[in-house]
């Protein structure tokens, strides 16, 4: 069965004192060993995410990292420095590192390779824009997103990828697609992974749904045979709604 994951993506929020209490506050509930929980704080408050969930089975994962191993990159952080935080999850290509940050498809190659090397796990996030999806290019959007950015990886290298469809018109715009639309995206994708590689890996990728999922949608979307969870933004920064995400299955 396909691992069901909810992660969290904090985005630029939360000092630490914030990340304790908003982490104290996630503990407090009793989580299903069948559900995958992460939570990604800023760089700032990943070490001591870590150390505060010690006792937990929430996992910290980072919203981004650098592709190369070191060097002369200032303000940047490399996969072997998440590691050496306990680190091993890390968000790739979210709409917001695209759109601000101007990462392409072919930069986000390089940083899944990086990730890969470094034995992480990487959320590889894609999705289109309204305008893409009013003139019927998303399907072609999308496929291009992920064989640019994902298919030169190996075979043995999927265990290791989660998808995260986030069509970007729903992110943080409080307008979701409906779950059709997330189904029909979602059964789209698994159709190119067992194209390019196999049926079977196409069934045992986990692929999230993301844009504006709260507590009152996420049971509909979840519900959807394709739909193996959310990566959750403006909800996870509220316990109380990111675990009522986390319980919607
Ligand atoms: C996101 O940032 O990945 C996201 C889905 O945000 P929101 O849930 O706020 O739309």
């Amino acid at each position: 069965m396909r691992q069901k994951i909810v992660a969290g993506n904090w985005k630029m929020n939360c000092d630490i004192a914030q990340t304790y209490e908003l982490l104290d506050a996630l503990k407090e509930n009793e989580l299903n060993d069948d559900i995958v929980v992460m939570v990604a704080p800023p760089f700032t408050n990943l070490q001591s995410a870590n150390q505060a969930l010690i006792d937990s089975t929430i996992l910290v994962a980072a919203q981004n990292m650098h592709q190369s191993a070191n060097g002369a990159f200032t303000g940047e952080v490399s996969a072997s420095m998440l590691r050496s935080v306990g680190v091993e999850t890390v968000i790739l290509g979210h709409s917001e590192r695209r759109a601000y940050f101007y990462e392409d498809n072919a930069l986000l190659a390089k940083k899944v390779t990086a990730a890969l090397e470094n034995k992480m796990t990487a959320i590889y996030c894609f999705g289109e824009e309204l305008e893409d999806r009013k003139t019927g290019k998303h399907l072609d959007l999308v496929e291009r997103q992920l064989k640019e950015g994902l298919f030169h990886i190996a075979i043995g290298d999927w265990k290791q990828i989660i998808l995260a469809y986030e069509p970007v018109w729903a992110i943080g715009t409080g307008e979701t697609a409906s779950p059709e639309q997330a189904q029909e995206m979602h059964a789209f994708i698994r159709k190119i992974v067992a194209k390019s590689y196999s049926e079977e890996i196409a069934n045992k990728v986990s692929i999230l749904y993301g844009g504006s999922v709260k507590p009152n949608n996420a049971s509909e979307i979840f519900g959807k045979p394709d739909v193996d969870g959310g990566l959750i933004g403006g909800a996870a920064l509220d316990a109380e709604s990111f675990m009522a995400i986390v319980n919607a299955f």
